[in-house]
């Protein structure tokens, strides 16, 4: 329980759920927005309704969208040849961000993760097997984490894709073995693709 009352308790409680998030930076959150102009705290809550109610998974590649596809998808310009695997959307976030890579994506909603009970039937897998089947790819990218857990996923993905004629790669390691995408800064991100080892 915290000392403060009613919906300021309730805020605070709420925003020290959020991680990294601390009891202090709860209550200084919470107090900031009380002191904000309304618009500005309702924008907020407006967010977090919309985030919740519009959006959703690209039909295609399951990154987040509003629409049946995300905007990538929906791009004629980008490289219709190359496809890159990650594990969420954030991923996809960090490589776009790097702007080092113009191809599709084929985002898996996580990794294969034995001891945490996820197996690949709850990844998006087939999904991708059959893009990769009835598509026009060249080259498939496997840019899931460089972890155990990762590398796993990208070796069972490549097997699942062996009979189809693309070439497979896989991000090279100036990604330090176990850091994540999410982390990486665009110079390290540019570097891992374009120093991508086949498999
Ligand atoms: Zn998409």
């Amino acid at each position: 329980m915290n000392k403060h009352e009613g919906a300021v308790s309730q805020l605070v409680d709420l925003l020290g759920r959020l991680p990294g998030i601390g009891r202090k930076s709860a209550e200084r959150l919470a107090f900031h927005l009380l002191r904000v102009p309304e618009d500005e705290a309702l924008a907020l809550s407006d967010a977090i309704r919309r985030i919740r109610s519009d959006v959703r998974y690209c039909s295609m590649c399951f990154n987040l969208c509003e629409q049946e596809l995300c905007s990538i998808c929906r791009d004629d310009s980008r490289d219709q040849s190359r496809l890159c695997i990650v594990e969420q959307p954030r991923d996809l976030m960090s490589l776009e961000q790097s702007k080092a890579y113009n191809g599709l994506y084929h985002v898996l909603l996580g990794r294969i993760a034995p001891l945490d009970g996820i197996g690949p039937d709850q990844l998006t897998i087939d999904a991708l097997v059959d893009r990769v089947r009835e598509g026009n790819f060249s080259e498939v990218i496997m840019a899931t984490n460089p972890t155990v857990e990762g590398d796993g996923t990208a070796l069972y993905i490549s097997n699942q894709l062996s009979e189809y004629p693309v070439q497979m790669t896989r991000l090279a390691r100036g990604i330090t073995a176990g850091s994540v995408l999410e982390y990486a800064n665009r110079e390290m991100i540019a570097d891992a693709l374009s120093g991508r080892q086949k498999l």
